[in-house]
């Protein structure tokens, strides 16, 4: 049983990720950030798409439902808490729910606070898990509708997959990510080493993503909000978890 995975550049700095199952023939968009991206991805791997898997409404993620859905009869699947907001969705899933996609198993795992009724989904049987943008490398999306504490709980919730799960997320952010990460802990070794990894992708302009559970464990300094040496690097030793994200966000947006 293989699930393939193709990840491509799309719209200024989103990804686009297509997941095929080789046996049925299942071949599904994370997101729809835009439409001839995705159809010239589909092409090359000579993939017919039977789905598409929205995290969140904002426009990046969603403005290829309509088109790709008409062009290719498509289903779409997506939050429960956004319905509304997301164009020509068939099916609304949240906490909890589990779906078939081909010959896999899909979770569905609530992430809000970067909108309210983001979700993720996770695939145990591939250890991939498609995030959206509610974390990125080294870092995670902006706060914009919810609470710091509500965007911390999410990412608890990441922290607490497989280490080994390989982690798709919406931007390309990494960079910038990295520098700022380097503020919060200049001497954290894993973090410098990433950094510099990370420096030479970009230099010959290659993706930095897909990530992992257990490389964000080492290196995000959002995801390490509850780590006491972050804690100690802030000042903040005895504050809740998400008081500390709540700090660190804080200095992003302000960066
Ligand atoms: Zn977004
Ligand atoms: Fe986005």
């Amino acid at each position: 049983m293989t699930l393939k995975i193709h990840q491509f550049p799309a719209r200024s700095d989103n990804y686009g990720v297509l997941i095929h199952d080789t046996e049925t023939g299942m071949t599904a968009s994370i997101d729809a950030p835009e439409v001839s991206a995705i159809k010239q991805a589909l092409d090359a791997k000579g993939w017919r798409l039977t789905h598409i898997l929205n995290t969140h409404h904002h426009q990046d993620h969603t403005e290829g439902n309509a088109a790709l859905k008409e062009e290719t009869g498509c289903e779409i699947i997506g939050p429960l808490g956004e319905a509304a907001k997301i164009p020509a969705l068939d099916h609304q899933v949240g906490e909890g729910d589990m779906f078939r996609l081909g010959n896999f198993d899909v979770q569905v795992l609530e992430t809000p606070g970067h909108t309210l009724g983001h979700i993720s989904y996770f695939i145990p049987e591939a250890k991939v898990a498609f995030v959206g943008d509610t974390m990125f490398a080294m870092g995670c999306g902006r706060v914009f509708e919810g609470s710091h504490e509500m965007m911390w709980n999410s990412l608890a919730k990441l922290r607490a997959l497989p280490a080994d799960t390989s982690v798709y997320v919406g931007h390309e952010y990494t960079q910038a990510n990295a520098e700022f990460a380097l503020t919060i802990e200049p001497d954290n070794a894993a973090l410098k080493a990433r950094a510099a990894e990370v420096d030479a992708l970009r230099g010959q302009d290659k993706p930095t993503l897909p990530t992992t559970i257990a490389k964000e464990l080492a290196t995000n300094p959002f995801v390490r909000a509850c780590e006491p040496e972050v804690k100690a690097a802030l000042g903040m030793p005895d504050a809740a978890d998400w008081q500390v994200f709540g700090e660190i966000r804080t200095r992003k947006d302000n960066a």
